[in-house]
């Protein structure tokens, strides 16, 4: 994500390290680089202007800071710029102080609203509601039949028409949606719509009447963050046509430029709200202006990282395996059940790209091979407990037959043995280095 234009912005500050002084010429200098950066990242030109002359006048003020060399200076300036045009604040989800809130998804068919009403029930449930999920896209074929697939998948309730009553009238499905909650009990109501390839005044007109007759806490407007310079024009044609409170980019795991992100909210006016970055229901993560500004510049996302971690960790359970490790008794068993927490944070090469410097190490993340994980992950399962428990126990007959089990040579069980036995001995010696 923002690859190219991470890459662009770390050289381009990059280039001031070192400088005693900056000069306005230098600074000018720069803020060019800066801008040609941005509109490759198709940032739209308006926004380009403006924080172009905005980092330019804070660079050549009298913002002068003991802590910081004139290099770091002209990186904050451009960081806390980068934050602004993203919409500052995190701005957290409104939801209605009598329940059921209703939360309406628009945008463009294929921009990932199907989609992303599962990750939505997923991540609202997870934060203690009972959403229900209303089908109101009757255009396209499947929709409704996707919408029920994902809120299976995200454990929630899918109210979908009934063949043969009100089929056909996305306004009638929306009301008696909220009907339904009401009835049932849900405490939020996320309404997919109908979008259409391109901005239709037809589709505009419908969605218009659906938030005319139910009212939502948020419209958020759904757009396809790979859609470049057209997310703009877009956006303002929905903000004119419908109106939305919120934004959600999708698709922010492709090879996006990034413009989307960093011009939706200053053209529109409307805060992100969450950021979608891949097919599956866990790859969404609530929006955070500052964090993306550091992912932006290279400074990595150190906090998403965390707060995956927080998801995926049971921390007494961790806390236990620490202490097998610093005693040298951890097993084969503690060491899949760490492995498949940390999958279940997402790919391996997602996570490494959150951290610090990691767009220098693209290629090495590239190499990261989940098929490598997953012939592991299949050797251990081959074991039995008292092998995983005891793994010195794994002789020349057993690795034969663990492998045959697993699918895998008996060189790769080998592989495996030898570098579990390294790697608890170098923890153990770690722990004892840092007295744990
Ligand atoms: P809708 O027409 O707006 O409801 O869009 P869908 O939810 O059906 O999504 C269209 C396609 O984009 C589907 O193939 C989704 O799997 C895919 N998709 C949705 N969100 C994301 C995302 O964040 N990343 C990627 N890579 N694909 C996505």
């Amino acid at each position: 994500m923002f690859n190219t234009l991470s890459d662009r912005l770390t050289s381009v500050l990059q280039n001031l390290r070192g400088k005693g002084r900056l000069s306005d010429a230098d600074i000018d200098a720069t803020a060019r680089e800066i801008r040609v950066a941005l509109l490759e990242a198709d940032v739209a030109l308006p926004v380009v202007r403006a924080f172009i002359a905005k980092v330019k006048e804070r660079a050549k003020g009298a913002e002068v800071s003991q802590a910081l060399n004139p290099a770091q200076q002209v990186i904050k300036i451009v960081n806390e710029e980068l934050v602004a045009i993203l919409g500052g604040e995190t701005r957290r989800i409104n939801l209605a102080k009598n329940p059921p809130s209703v939360i309406m998804l628009a945008g463009l068919q294929g921009a990932g609203k199907t989609t992303l009403a599962g990750k939505l029930a997923k991540w609202l449930r997870g934060q203690g509601h009972t959403p229900l999920l209303v089908a109101c896209d009757l255009q396209r074929p499947n929709a409704v039949t996707q919408l029920q697939v994902v809120g299976e998948r995200a454990g929630v309730s899918v109210f979908a028409p009934e063949p043969g009553n009100g089929v056909g009238d996305p306004v009638d499905v929306a009301k008696r949606g909220v009907e339904e909650a009401k009835r049932a009990q849900h405490d939020i109501v996320v309404v997919d719509t109908a979008g259409r390839l391109g901005v239709d005044e037809e589709m505009m007109r419908q969605a218009a009447d659906i938030r005319a007759a139910v009212n939502p806490d948020e419209v958020l407007f759904v757009v396809d963050a790979m859609i470049g310079q057209d997310a703009v024009n877009t956006a303002t044609a929905f903000s004119e046509g419908v109106g939305f409170t919120g934004v959600v980019l999708t698709k922010l795991d492709g090879d996006a430029r990034g413009g989307a992100a960093l011009s939706v909210r200053e053209v529109t006016g409307q805060p992100i709200l969450f950021a979608s970055n891949g097919e599956k229901l866990e790859d969404f993560d609530v929006f955070h202006p500052d964090r993306m500004a550091s992912r932006i510049l290279g400074m990595g996302d150190v906090l998403t990282l965390i707060e995956h971690a927080e998801q995926a960790f049971d921390a007494e359970r961790a806390e236990a395996a620490a202490v097998k490790m610093g005693s040298g008794q951890l097993t084969l068993e503690d060491f899949l059940e760490q492995m498949l927490a940390i999958r279940k944070m997402g790919p391996i090469a997602n996570l490494l790209g959150m951290l610090p410097g990691a767009g220098q190490m693209k290629d090495q993340l590239a190499m990261l091979d989940e098929k490598h994980l997953d012939r592991v992950q299949a050797i251990i399962r081959g074991m039995t407990p008292a092998e995983r428990d005891d793994p010195k126990i794994i002789n020349a007959s057993r690795r034969l037959r663990i492998a045959n089990g697993s699918g895998v040579r008996v060189s790769d069980v080998n592989d495996l043995v030898t570098r579990f036995f390294d790697a608890r001995k170098m923890m153990s010696q770690m722990a004892g280095r840092f007295g744990l």
